[in-house]
């Protein structure tokens, strides 16, 4: 009998060791699943989902669910007030967004964040809805919806007030904005960026180094234009669709490389409204500094918009 009941427990023992066993090992498993998903969110987390999601009505749109613990993005996300609309969107442009130190050599590329968060309100009092270029194109060019007063707040360069006033204070509407961004020597550190994208930023390139592009050789510029790409891409592991035009330069040429290194739209300094038949010379709405939010009531109406 004792000899019986022994080997009865060695045998439990036995099952016991392969049971955990394998356990350990789907774990095992399971962790390197993990791993590789947050490890290269190229697939997971890149603004292409973000595309496709926003495309479909049924909100929320979000592509960051099963992403293996990554966390779930912002930025507006459609609802039944969303309609299908090709017509001209606002795109704002602003530099940088904060206290003022340095803006004696270029006062227009400031904004007090005062300014700006009552700029945010009267938007957001007036029907206006915060959305990314990507959401813009998808309806545009593939019949997703846009809310009712579509408004692109875009943000060149990338300076540090983007991330540290400009993206709380659109948080608070639940908005994200647009951030071109030079793939060298910006003021923001990948992990802020993707702490905006997280937010519900569409980031976009504005090339390596920031030249005027009508002067660089075709080799150069498709540098400057694939290589930001690459580079944003490879260290955001997101897809970058969109591109900015540093000072507004271009020209035929330029454009046709925009195109030609994949990006779907670009965006110049010309005054005037996105529109969807100029995909990569879309008008945009100067923010000067000391703009309060009659200045932008008064720059949207001139517009019609
Ligand atoms: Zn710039």
């Amino acid at each position: 009998m004792a000899r019986r009941r022994e080997q009865v427990k060695r045998r439990q023992v036995v099952r016991r060791r392969i049971l955990f066993g394998s356990v350990a090992g789907v774990l095992v498993i399971a962790a390197l699943v993990l791993l590789l998903m947050g490890g290269s969110d190229s697939t997971d987390n890149s603004q292409a989902p973000v595309a496709a999601a926003s495309g479909q009505n049924d909100a929320p749109a979000n592509e960051a669910s099963g992403t293996g613990g990554e966390a779930a993005r912002g930025g507006a996300q459609p609802d039944d007030s969303w309609k299908p609309y090709t017509g001209p969107v606002p795109i704002l442009m602003y530099h940088v967004i904060g206290p003022a130190a340095g803006s004696e050599d270029y006062p227009g590329l400031f904004l007090d964040t005062a300014d700006f968060e009552a700029q945010v309100e009267w938007l957001a009092d007036n029907g206006y809805t915060a959305v990314t270029l990507i959401q813009v194109q998808n309806a545009w060019y593939d019949g997703a919806t846009l809310p009712p007063k579509p408004v692109v707040l875009s943000f060149d360069d990338g300076y540090l007030g983007q991330y540290l006033y400009a993206m709380p204070i659109l948080e608070k509407q639940g908005w994200g904005g647009q951030l071109n961004l030079k793939a060298e020597g910006s003021d923001l550190s990948s992990k802020q960026v993707k702490k905006m994208y997280r937010a519900g930023w569409e980031i976009a390139s504005h090339t390596i180094t920031h030249p005027d592009l009508t002067t660089l050789d075709p080799a150069t510029l498709e540098q400057e234009l694939v290589g930001s790409k690459e580079m944003l891409e490879k260290d955001l592991g997101i897809e970058i669709v969109n591109f900015c035009y540093p000072a507004g330069q271009y020209n035929a040429e330029v454009a046709d490389a925009v195109e030609a290194a994949g990006y779907r739209g670009a965006t110049t300094v010309n005054p005037g409204l996105g529109e969807k038949s100029m995909p990569y010379e879309l008008d945009r709405v100067r923010i000067d500094n000391g703009d309060g939010a009659d200045a932008l009531a008064e720059k949207l109406s001139a517009l019609g918009v």
